[in-house]
């Protein structure tokens, strides 16, 4: 006789079932992790406030540092303005091509830096977003391995996201868990303009 659909599937998730018990049951050790989101797509500070609404539901202390960004006002930081548990720092300088003062660039991302370095020495802090660092290592006006250092040096419960594209081959070995999002296709190359509390 064979077996009916409803019986395949039971088997099935069954089987998958024993894996991802297996596989929760190996994941035993309790620290914090640190994630780099990085790719062309769209989604990589998207994500990482993502994880910040996850970890304010448990009123989880939270430290934003925005590089390159902050001076087109953003949903997210009205939102960290209304927020008492959100620490928020902002580079300020806008976008390295709008700028286009290299000295300038590079004491700014200094000054920002030594924000994100007392987070990442502060174990009151649960969660602390890095967004866009990489463009810092990019273009190498932060020195890399500070940056290693101070993320691998955090308090131990601490969990740390760092966004932006490319970041380096030392930085996604570091790191616990890298995502790329791929870039399928993106409304602005339509045409369409960047929306609020979408894209900003
Ligand atoms: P988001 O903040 O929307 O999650 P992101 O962090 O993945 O985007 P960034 O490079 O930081 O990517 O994007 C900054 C802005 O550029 C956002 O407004 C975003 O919508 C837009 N953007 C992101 N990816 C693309 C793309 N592939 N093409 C065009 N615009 C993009
Ligand atoms: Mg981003």
């Amino acid at each position: 006789m064979t077996e009916s659909k409803d019986e395949r599937h039971k088997k099935a998730m069954q089987k998958q079932k024993t894996k991802v018990d297996a596989n929760i049951a190996a994941a035993a050790e309790e620290r914090g992790v640190s994630i780099l989101l990085t790719g062309n797509g769209k989604g990589k500070s998207s994500s990482a406030f993502g994880m910040v609404m996850r970890a304010l539901g448990y009123d989880h202390k939270v430290g934003i540092v925005q590089f390159i960004k902050g001076v087109q006002l953003s949903g997210e930081e009205l939102f960290a303005k209304k927020c008492p548990a959100i620490t928020l720092y902002q580079m300020g300088t806008g976008f390295t091509w709008n700028t286009q003062d290299r000295s300038g660039d590079i004491a700014a991302a200094e000054r920002t830096w030594e924000q994100a370095e007392a987070m990442l020495k502060d174990d009151s802090y649960n969660l602390v977003v890095l967004d866009e660092l990489t463009y810092m290592i990019g273009y190498k006006y932060l020195d890399e391995q500070k940056i290693l250092t101070a993320i691998a040096n955090r308090p131990r419960e601490q969990s740390v996201v760092v966004t932006g594209r490319g970041g380096g081959s030392a930085l996604q070995e570091l790191m616990d868990t890298v995502a790329e999002v791929k870039d399928v296709k993106h409304a602005f190359r339509a045409g369409v303009k960047a929306r609020q509390g979408v894209d900003y």
